[in-house]
């Protein structure tokens, strides 16, 4: 499997950006400054149509949303109040610049703690596969109230857009959903377990260890019949599922270049895409989440996005 993907959420260590306000210490010295709480949301899995409608409240009362690179630049451009400072603290792969987490804290915080109105954007859902502790830890730190708005993760999203109902009866009674970028912590007990569950497997950030995912599912005992769908670029214009067996994975799936993102799903389920599949393929190499060039830059409402 060809590399095209963004497997770690969680690493600071590629990619430093500069700005103004990096500095450790925030300021407390307004006391007398209201602190709206920060609103921590869920855009969804790309379709800007699958924003809840708080998600859609707080984004045009918002003074400043912070947001990562997963989100549809339609929730930015089009949902969000247009006076807003927008900033842009994806982790942009290896394809450009990414902020470390230190720097999202402060950032949320300090504007907090001016008595701005901060949304924390999201892709997806808030809590599944992201840095969302650290944000809380910082948030609690500070004192600075917060609430959490939930959104659709990829795993749902993926799995309607693509006709594969995670828990059909007779096929699946339960889904987990995994990630193997780190895969020194998948131990031998858990991929027996796995490759002889039932359940619906959902993999997270693993288009680049797919390959492996396969092979120690085999390698366990899985029944090679298995089915597995990747779904790229789910739920926007682009979206595009593969299909294949554990057993054949390799030869028809093997050397696909995927596109960022992508999930996959393995389970007796995914042999229901070939009968409720209600979106075309889309073509093309075209991207729908494109990195945003250049440093970390908070951009007022005229300003160019690169
Ligand atoms: N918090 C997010 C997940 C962040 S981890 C959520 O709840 O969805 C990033 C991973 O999510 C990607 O590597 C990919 O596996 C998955 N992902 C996010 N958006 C996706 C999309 N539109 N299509 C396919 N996979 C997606």
């Amino acid at each position: 499997m060809k590399q095209n993907s963004c497997p770690s959420p969680g690493n600071d260590s590629f990619g430093f950006m500069q700005f103004n306000n990096t500095s450790q210490h925030i300021d407390h010295q307004n006391l007398h400054t209201e602190v709206h709480p920060v609103a921590l949301v869920g855009a969804g899995p790309g379709d800007p149509e699958l924003l809840t409608i708080k998600a859609l409240r707080l984004l045009q009362a918002a003074e400043v949303v912070l947001t990562d690179r997963l989100v549809s630049h339609v929730i930015v451009d089009e949902y969000t109040n247009p006076e807003a400072e927008i900033i842009y603290v994806g982790k942009q792969c290896r394809r450009g610049a990414s902020t470390p987490q230190r720097t999202i804290n402060e950032l949320m915080a300090d504007y907090a703690l001016q008595g701005k109105k901060v949304v924390r954007l999201k892709g997806g859902d808030v809590s599944i596969f992201s840095n969302v502790l650290d944000e809380l830890e910082t948030l609690v730190a500070h004192n600075i109230p917060y609430e959490i708005v939930p959104g659709v993760t990829a795993a749902l999203g993926a799995a309607a857009y693509a006709g594969i109902p995670l828990t059909a009866r007779n096929r699946s009674t339960a889904v987990r959903f995994l990630t193997y970028y780190k895969s020194d912590v998948v131990t031998d007990a858990y991929w027996s377990e796995l490759a002889r569950t039932r359940d619906t497997l959902v993999f997270y950030m693993s288009a680049e260890t797919l390959g492996r995912v396969v092979d120690q599912l085999l390698a366990h005992g899985a029944d090679a019949a298995t089915e597995l769908a990747i779904v790229e670029q789910a739920t926007t214009p682009l979206q595009k599922v593969h299909t294949s067996t554990l057993a054949h994975y390799a030869k028809e799936l093997g050397g696909l270049q995927l596109k960022s993102p992508s999930l996959v799903i393995i389970g007796k389920v995914v042999e229901l895409h070939r009968q409720f599949a209600w979106r075309a393929n889309q073509g093309g190499e075209e991207e729908y989440f494109k990195p945003v060039e250049g440093k970390l830059v908070a951009y007022g409402k005229d300003a160019k996005r690169a």
